[in-house]
């Protein structure tokens, strides 16, 4: 990046994202968080997998590099993302960093819902997100909550997610 008169030369070239996405729950037996199925009574409902927790990671990485969101490069209208595992959203994401001479220092993601409980997958979420963005697991915080049922996530609607990164030009 070039630096400007908002950016001058002594100060790191260091931005941060958030990214927020809600995905309503559909008939189904599972659903995908940071790419790791989780069986449960119920779906969710996205014209790709509909993985909100990678969908606000991405648009989060999107963010800091003020590249638009996801919709921007992965039209919802292109039959070509129907179905589509959302690691490729997130693969674009960092190479659009890389291409630029950044590195994603770190990223935190919340998923909010009722159900199903996510403690016991966090580990595996954490690790495939690291792997994807090619950083340290330690660099990945993935926590979940819930909203003490109250609204629709409390009524178990579906699942929202945000998620905050950080994204170093050295
Ligand atoms: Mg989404």
């Amino acid at each position: 990046m070039t630096n400007t008169a908002d950016t001058p030369p002594a100060v790191p070239d260091m931005r941060t994202g958030n990214g927020f996405d809600v995905h309503a729950f559909a008939p189904g037996d599972h659903v995908t968080l940071c790419g790791v199925r989780i069986p449960h009574d119920a779906a969710l409902a996205g014209h790709s997998d509909a993985d909100v927790a990678m969908h606000a990671l991405t648009d989060a990485i999107l963010g800091a590099l003020a590249e638009g969101d996801i919709g921007t490069h992965f039209p919802p209208s292109d039959p070509r993302w129907k179905g589509a595992p959302s690691r490729i959203f997130l693969e674009k994401a960092r190479d659009l960093v890389r291409a630029r001479g950044g590195v994603i220092t770190h990223c935190d993601i919340t998923i909010v819902c009722e159900a199903p409980k996510l403690k016991p997958h966090v580990p595996a979420m954490r690790e495939n997100i690291a792997a994807i963005l090619g950083i340290e697991t330690a660099r990945v915080s993935v926590k979940a909550t819930t909203t003490e049922r109250l609204g629709f996530t409390g009524r178990r609607e579906g699942i929202a997610a945000l998620a905050t990164t950080t994204v170093v030009f050295p």
